[in-house]
């Protein structure tokens, strides 16, 4: 059984959001929750899904910039997930300041995500993947049954994410995205941050930054 994804292209900076859910069970998290979220309340709310946890690939403020919103919305709200490394990012305005911007963010995550880590929605199996570079603590999921991984911004369709903000490295982000990413099966999709998506054989084959 593969779980239910909608993305949703929002705001400024064209960023993706991703809605998983099953169908059956209606549990539902949210990847990334950015600018204009309200289309996204509106839609868990008019599928009536059981929204428990929000994930963050990565605390930039443009990953995250929905979160407050999004936890008024509901009577009892989604917990949050980020990975450890990114918690000083988040508590200093996500990185916003560097881009002159302001934003609020609710208390500190209530999870933190680990390597190679499995979790369930629903009977679906996802694995998380730590791939730092973009930021220290940036990860993406793997889910094996829907041949998807959704990638923040380690990677892009013939691009890679920029290393030039606080906590950036080229090297590392290289690294990791080819022994982890190109690990995984050559027909999987993946789902980025920004921008359409690709698949591991294309990027393999075409990214001018990993050849
Ligand atoms: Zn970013
Ligand atoms: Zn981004």
């Amino acid at each position: 059984m593969e779980l239910e994804v909608k993305t949703f292209t929002l705001g400024p900076l064209e960023n993706n959001t991703f809605l998983l859910w099953e169908k059956e069970t209606k549990q539902a998290v949210l990847i990334d929750p950015t600018y204009e979220i309200q289309t996204v309340i509106d839609e868990i709310k008019a599928r009536n899904l059981n929204l428990s946890e929000v994930w963050i690939s990565h605390a930039h403020f443009d990953h995250v910039i929905g979160i407050l919103l999004l936890l008024q919305s509901f009577e009892s709200p989604p917990r949050i997930r980020l990975h450890k490394a990114d918690l000083g990012l988040w508590r200093t305005d996500a990185g916003a300041q560097s881009f002159n911007l302001h934003i609020s963010l609710p208390k500190d995550p209530d999870f933190f995500f680990t390597d190679g880590e499995k979790l369930k929605v629903g009977k679906v199996e996802i694995e998380v993947l730590h791939i730092p570079g973009h930021t220290p603590g940036h990860v993406i999921f793997y889910i094996p049954q829907n041949k998807v991984a959704f990638c923040g911004d380690v990677i892009f369709h013939h691009s890679v994410g920029r290393t030039d903000l606080p906590g950036g490295d080229f090297e590392t982000l290289i690294t990791g995205i080819k022994s982890k990413i190109f690990n995984l099966p050559l027909d999987t999709r993946l789902l980025c941050g920004h921008g359409p998506e690709t698949t591991v054989n294309e990027e393999k084959k075409n990214n001018p930054f990993l050849q």
